[in-house]
């Protein structure tokens, strides 16, 4: 039986070399638009290659999948992170783990899981065809033809799409539901010049909220010529990527700069502060979590002069320093992209699939993996090992389905 694969990212060839080792007889044939497969895994990590993490970060994987969490937990009981480094250990993959949970080759070589990946893909003999740009899937007979924008088309008894979080026309005539993409991880442009002028700054444990809004992240948070990034804001991209698209990447937002301590306690350790040191200038004096160039920027936002002592400070003083520590304000004006890196939010709707073998409901043969489901995640391997793991359980779905099919026309010729 054929089966074609089409994407040759991540999920599609690891799919695709996952198959041909569950069922070495199919004829598997990868069809890749661009002039080479795997091309986004060798710039991943910043060439590092992220390709899954420990998730000892993560209470829930909602934190991790805030799109795909229910499916990826079910997943995960099959394929998940911790078979996943087995899988590259048995290829001959060193791995490191850092202390943030993001797990690497040894070698830091992104190209070491290309060149893993496409050396296996050969040894197996899946087929790959480059600079193959499918236009158009066509339901014909008991399978699909496959439709190329230029050349022959192809005629297949399975197809899978792991076209990454492109755009999916051709998958149209199909009548599949597709959650309409549009972008998560990025980095928010605040136009304060005076925020901006702390560019650099790393402030290790914050809160950032959309106020009126569910959409909450903890973590670093970095002040840039552009306004804010890191882990914090890139999470917040994600969780709020589908409001923040709908509203124009314009909404406020704020910052609780003292990570989760709640007003009360920050009022506390500003009156234990201005208690102890009543002499001293409040710039001098502060918080030990707020890095001095940030703290002199809050106090101004706080009506502060350079030159307020903490002893010359009342009550209204005192009260909107806390308020400025935990929810300061601000405006998100657009979006920036993170490094290069970004991940698409929408793409198949997971109703639309099996969650045992991400086969499609209404069109059997026809499967579906990596970012073009409706899955994604926030940095830190967590997206790597969602296309690993939808690779597997589709490869394994299309094993399955291609050895009953074989034994049902068996059985029709007995
Ligand atoms: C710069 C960058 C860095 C990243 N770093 C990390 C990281 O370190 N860790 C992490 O977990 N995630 C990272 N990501 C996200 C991660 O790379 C993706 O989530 C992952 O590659 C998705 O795999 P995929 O196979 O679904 O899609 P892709 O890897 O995008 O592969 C899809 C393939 O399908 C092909 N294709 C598309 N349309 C067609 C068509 N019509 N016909 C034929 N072929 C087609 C494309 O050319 C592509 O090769 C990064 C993303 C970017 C952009």
């Amino acid at each position: 039986m054929k089966v074609t694969i089409i994407g040759g990212g991540a999920a599609g060839c690891f799919a695709a070399a996952n198959l041909k080792r569950l069922s070495p007889s199919l004829e598997v044939t990868v069809l890749e638009a661009g002039r080479k497969p795997l091309a986004k895994v060798a710039v991943t990590g910043g060439g590092r290659c992220n390709l899954t993490n420990t998730f000892d970060s993560i209470s829930d994987l909602r934190e991790a999948y805030p799109r795909g969490d229910k499916l990826m937990r079910r997943l995960f009981t099959v394929f998940g992170p911790e078979e996943t480094r087995r899988w590259f250990e048995n290829e001959g993959v060193r791995l490191v783990e850092q202390d943030d949970g993001c797990i690497f080759p040894t070698s830091q070589d992104a190209m070491e899981i290309v060149r893993t990946l496409e050396s296996l893909m050969r040894r197996l003999g899946v087929g790959v065809r480059t600079s193959f740009r499918i236009r158009e899937i066509l339901p014909e007979g008991s399978g699909y033809r496959v439709v190329p924008t230029g050349g022959e088309s192809v005629l297949t008894d399975v197809v899978a799409v792991m076209t990454g979080g492109g755009p999916s026309s051709f998958l149209s005539p199909l009548g599949i539901e597709i959650i309409p993409p549009v972008p998560s991880l990025f980095t928010f442009n605040i136009d304060d010049a005076l925020l901006k002028e702390r560019m650099g700054l790393v402030i290790p444990e914050t809160v950032l909220s959309i106020p009126g809004t569910k959409f909450r992240s903890s973590g670093t948070l970095l002040i840039t010529d552009w306004g804010l990034s890191g882990p914090a804001a890139l999470k917040l991209s994600s969780y709020a990527a589908r409001y923040l698209h709908e509203n124009g990447y314009r909404a406020p937002l704020s910052v609780q700069w003292l990570g989760g301590m709640d007003l009360e306690g920050i009022r506390m350790q500003l009156d234990a502060l201005q208690a102890s040191h009543p002499r001293k200038l409040a710039a001098s004096v502060h918080p030990v979590e707020i890095p001095s160039r940030l703290w002199a920027f809050l106090l101004g936002r706080s009506g502060f002069r350079p030159d307020q002592r903490w002893g010359e400070t009342g009550t209204k003083g005192m009260n909107r320093l806390a308020d400025t520590l935990y929810a300061d304000r601000y405006r998100i004006e657009g979006r920036c992209a993170f490094k290069e890196e970004f991940v698409t939010c929408g793409g198949v709707a997971l109703a639309a699939v099996s969650p045992k073998t991400l086969e499609c409901k209404t069109r059997p043969g026809l499967f579906f993996a990596g970012e073009a489901l409706d899955i994604d995640a926030i940095t830190g391997g967590f997206n790597l090992q969602a296309a690993w793991t939808t690779g597997f359980i589709a490869a394994m779905g299309m094993s399955e389905y291609c050895k009953k099919t074989v034994s049902l026309s068996y059985d029709g010729q007995k």
